[in-house]
């Protein structure tokens, strides 16, 4: 799976941003040594399991990647523009390519460090390392074009296989949570998934109250509310959706919930543009669900940013610091659960812009009783 050019491209327009954001929020640390592996293959392309990147303040010095003997043809298809550092401790390798060339200051990814490596690598010595924060993760917030594509494509497959199994009659009474998850799983796969996004949920009655329940044989009963979360990942990219449906026949209290939680998921959706408040947007939804009497039913934030991961930034809370940037990719998902009777949630992947949303994900979101 050669990376095409135009990847290489944009990973190295990604490292310059990173240079100009290394230099504006630590100036004087000559280089960032990135660990993550999800920045990795952010900045370079290289999707392998060991890996790491120098990233120079001054683009003049030359970044470095390193991996070991297992990755030598893959990091040459994926990221040859960057010099090889062959090694199986890449951050040790990186950390004295940079020491050799001259680096003096050297950033580190204080999050994705366990504190033996860190040991390890002050223990290269040479060099005094500087803690950083987020540094990658912030860039990642705005997708671009490309990245987008990928996330619309994901959202694609989570439709499609959700689609299929509703032409199957697969969420129906008699089935279990687990086998309904399966099926849904291998019918993204078929769709085009290459891995599922997270352990799909699968909650009827009861355990639909449960934000976050996984799977078990619980059988699928008329009169239950059921609650489906899943996504599908394409090229890297994750999506991430939630539909609840009655099966059967719906009561009343299942409407009220359901059409309180449509409500508050269109004024998340109205709400989620370029500019604005993460807090404010949590607001928008969660003073709908409050006014509707059920404050206390909706136990978690508003959304999370979706792209290499099924949660990054930025953090859509009711305690979330900064604003939506234009290109951000998030969710909105509240819900209402009703603890030992069930909740509700709808949840959509958006991208941000300065105008109203665009959904990337497109199942219907209508109250609907499947019979
Ligand atoms: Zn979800
Ligand atoms: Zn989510």
């Amino acid at each position: 799976m050669p990376a095409p050019s135009a990847d290489r491209s944009a990973a190295a327009a990604r490292r310059d941003r990173l240079r100009a954001a290394l230099g504006a929020a630590h100036p004087g640390v000559d280089a960032l040594l990135v660990t993550d592996l999800v920045n990795v293959r952010y900045l370079s392309g290289f999707t392998g399991s060991n890996g790491a990147l120098l990233v120079w303040a001054d683009a003049a010095r030359g970044d470095r990647i390193s991996t070991d003997g297992r990755y030598t043809v893959q990091v040459g298809e994926q990221a040859g523009d960057l010099p090889l550092v062959l090694a199986r401790d890449v951050a040790g390798g990186l950390l004295a390519a940079a020491t050799e060339a001259g680096g003096k200051r050297i950033g580190f990814e204080a999050d994705a460090m366990s504190v033996g490596e860190f040991d390890r690598l002050a223990a290269v010595g040479g060099t005094e390392l500087v803690r950083t924060s987020g540094m990658v993760e912030a860039l990642r917030e705005v997708k671009d074009h490309g990245e987008v594509d990928a996330i619309a494509s994901a959202c694609a497959v989570a439709d499609r296989g959700l689609a299929t199994i509703l032409a199957d009659g697969v969420i129906a009474p008699g089935r279990t949570e687990r086998d309904v998850a399966r099926t849904l799983e291998w019918a993204m796969y078929a769709a085009g998934a290459a891995a599922i996004a997270f352990e799909t949920i699968v909650a009827t009655g009861p355990n639909s109250a449960v934000p976050h329940h996984r799977p078990t044989d619980a059988v699928l009963r008329r009169g239950d509310l059921v609650k489906i979360d899943f996504g599908a990942v394409v090229d890297g990219y994750h999506s991430d959706m939630t539909r609840t449906f009655v099966l059967g026949a719906a009561q009343d209290w299942q409407r009220e919930i359901y059409d309180v939680v449509a409500d508050a998921a269109q004024a998340g959706r109205d709400a989620a543009r370029a500019g604005a408040r993460a807090s404010d947007v949590d607001g928008a939804a969660r003073r709908v669900i409050a006014a509707a009497g059920y404050g206390d039913n909706f136990v978690h934030g508003l959304g999370h940013g979706v792209g290499l991961q099924i949660h990054e930034a930025p953090s859509v809370g009711a305690t979330a610091a900064g604003t939506l940037l234009d290109g951000a990719v998030v969710t909105v998902e509240p819900g209402v659960y009703l603890p030992g009777r069930g909740g509700v949630r709808i949840e959509d992947t958006v991208v941000v812009s300065d105008g109203p949303c665009r959904i990337l994900t497109a199942t219907d979101r209508t109250f609907t009783v499947l019979d």
